[in-house]
Formats: C-alpha cells, structure tokens, sequence
C-alpha cells in the first residue's frame, strides 16, 4: 500500500490529496496546524486552518489566501476527507485527520494534553497511522499541573510587590503569555505587556478568550506602580534598554526547559517556572496510546527516544526528519541536556 503521507524537501506532504502540512518551502496548498513561526509561513498559494485560528493567522502572515474549517467538520480534497481537531497547543491549534480508502492519518502538529482554558482542550483522534512531535520527549520531562506552577507563580509576584520590587516573567509571547495571563490573580498589582505580547493578547480576546486587563509601558506615567506590576515580556527583551525603567526588578522565566538546571543556570533570572505548551513524556504516551494508531510517525524533538521506546512496546514506530524549531526558547539546551540526562539521549 502506499504511503498517505510521505516527507518532502517542501514538507509533510499529502500524497492523493495534493497538499503539504506546515510546509517549510513555499507550496500550492498548505494545511496549517497552528500559527507559530515554524508552523506557518509566508508564501503559500492556499491554506487551509482551524477557525478559531484565523486572527492569530492573518496577524502574523498578513495577506494570505485562507480557508477556514470549524473543529470537527469535514471536508474533501481529491479523494480525502480532512477534518481538524484541538491539539490544545495555542488558539486554534488543530491536528489533521486525513481519510484515503478507509485508512486515516492523523498529524498532530504541536499538542499538549492538559487543558489551559485559552484553547480548545486536546481531543484524542483515532487513526492508523499517528504523527507526533516530540519535543520533550524523553522521560526526565513530566510537567506538575497547570494550577500547581500558575499559583507559584502568583505567590512569587505577591511577593516581590510586598517588597514593593517589580516582576518581569520571560515567556513566548504568543501561547503562554496568554496561557499565564488567563490565571494571574489581578488583585496583586497592574499587569505590563510588552509590545510583543499585547497584539497577541488582542487576538485571543477578539477570539472570544478572556484575559485580564493589561497596560502597555506608554501608558504608565508613575514609575511607582511598577512596583506592584507583574510584566510579561518575550526572552528577546532581556538585556535590553527596555528594561531599565523597572528599576530594581526580579525576574523568572517560564518554559519546559526550565526543567534543566542548566537552561536555568544559562538564562541566569531568579526563579524558573516549568511551564510548556507541549505535552510532556506521560503526555506524549498517553496521546499515542488515545489515538489506537498501530504506527507511529515522530517528528520534531526527541526521535531517537520516543522510537526506541514505541519500538520496544510493540508499535511500528518511524520518523520524519521535518524543519520546524522550537517556538518556545530560540536556543535548545542541548549541552545542559548531555550534562544532566547522560549520553544515552544524545
Ligand atoms: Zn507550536
Ligand atoms: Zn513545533
């Protein structure tokens, strides 16, 4: 039989159907599982998205020729059915099922399987075949819950603004931002946004998603209030003249690789708060499992890891070798990495 989905030097590409998912190269026709940076690019002819995705969609690629599909419902493109379902990774992130003949794929772009109430929790999709990302897969990756890291993080602002210190939290300006926004407790102080995060702010409310009220710097004219704020700004500010105004700030960075004592040592902030939008080693397993596929595709992260293991309990397990990154912190630790988990996940 041949292959549904097959790689590309465009991307994962939909043999009968014609058509690429997240292709990294322009294409014809795109199915775009979500819109961060490595996912969704400029340049394609046609895409095709979830529709609560649209905002995000068009505020970062601009003009483009889209189509949007409600979560569930089917379409069908040369022979193939093709439907999207929460992945519950960012707004309108979807995984594509695609039916051919009988036989389903399903390609999960980025997923995380604990439900953070800024998207569509994820939703299991039975399938033949499963392509998954892996990109904390390996096992030293098992997240606390949600409730658990938000209200560390909650008690860490209380604290600073009881010392009347201002608190600046990296993150990814586009998902977590958001995902940390939606639980900050608003009695404790102002919240600051960078320019970076506010647009995305703006599409998840437009998006029907509340967020709590937030002020851009511009809008702040009494430094004094800093010292109760809590800021949310991307990692690329650190460092930067921009931060000067905050005066004598603490500051915590929020991702998965917080994780790794080395990342944290790296990012040299005061507190590191383990929080990712991807599923961790349990997740991953537990998504795979959900799905009935018999094979399994991995992509982007850990493939070596998440192959042997599926190989050695029983699933067909390959791989493809794709282009996308990691949205949620530019450089990979991967020498803290070696250092903590040993060469055997190298
Ligand atoms: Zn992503
Ligand atoms: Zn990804």
């Amino acid at each position: 039989m041949s292959e549904l989905v097959v790689i590309r030097k465009e991307g994962l590409y939909c043999v009968p159907g014609d058509f690429y998912i997240d292709p990294w190269r322009p294409v014809a026709r795109a199915v775009i599982t979500h819109a961060h940076a490595d996912h969704a690019r400029v340049g394609h002819g046609h895409y095709l998205a979830a529709a609560p995705g649209e905002g995000v969609l068009r505020a970062r690629l601009g003009e483009i020729t889209l189509q949007t599909l409600p979560y569930g419902e089917v379409i069908e493109h040369n022979g193939v059915r093709i439907s999207l379902h929460p992945a519950g990774h960012v707004l309108g992130s979807a995984q594509v099922r695609m039916e051919y003949h009988g036989e389903v794929w399903v390609a999960s772009g980025d997923y995380k399987v604990e439900a953070d109430g800024t998207c569509a929790p994820f939703e299991p999709v039975r399938c033949d075949t499963f392509i998954t990302e892996s990109t904390f897969g390996l096992p030293i990756y098992r997240w606390q819950p949600q409730a658990a890291i938000l209200a560390d993080i909650n008690q860490w602002w209380r604290r600073n603004a009881d010392n009347e210190r201002c608190s600046v939290l990296f993150c990814y300006a586009f998902g977590k931002a958001q995902r940390i926004l939606h639980e900050l407790d608003t009695d404790i102080g102002p919240i600051v946004c960078h320019g970076a995060v506010e647009p995305l702010n703006r599409s998840y409310r437009d998006a029907g998603i509340a967020l709590p009220g937030t002020l851009a710097v511009s809008e702040i004219n009494d430094k004094k209030l800093y010292r109760r704020a809590l800021v949310l700004a991307p990692p690329s500010a650190a460092g930067t003249p921009w931060m000067r105004r905050f005066g004598d700030y603490s500051d915590a960075f929020a991702s998965g690789w917080m994780q790794l004592r080395g990342a944290r040592r790296r990012r040299a902030v005061d507190r590191g708060f383990v929080l990712s939008d991807h599923a961790d080693w349990p997740g991953l397993l537990q998504a795979i499992s959900a799905t009935g596929a018999t094979r399994i595709m991995v992509t982007h992260g850990h493939i070596s890891v998440l192959t042997r293991w599926l190989t050695e309990n029983g699933f067909e397990a390959g791989s493809f070798a794709t282009e996308y990154g990691d949205e949620d912190d530019a450089t990979i630790p991967s020498a803290s990495l070696q250092q903590e988990v040993g060469d055997s996940y190298a």
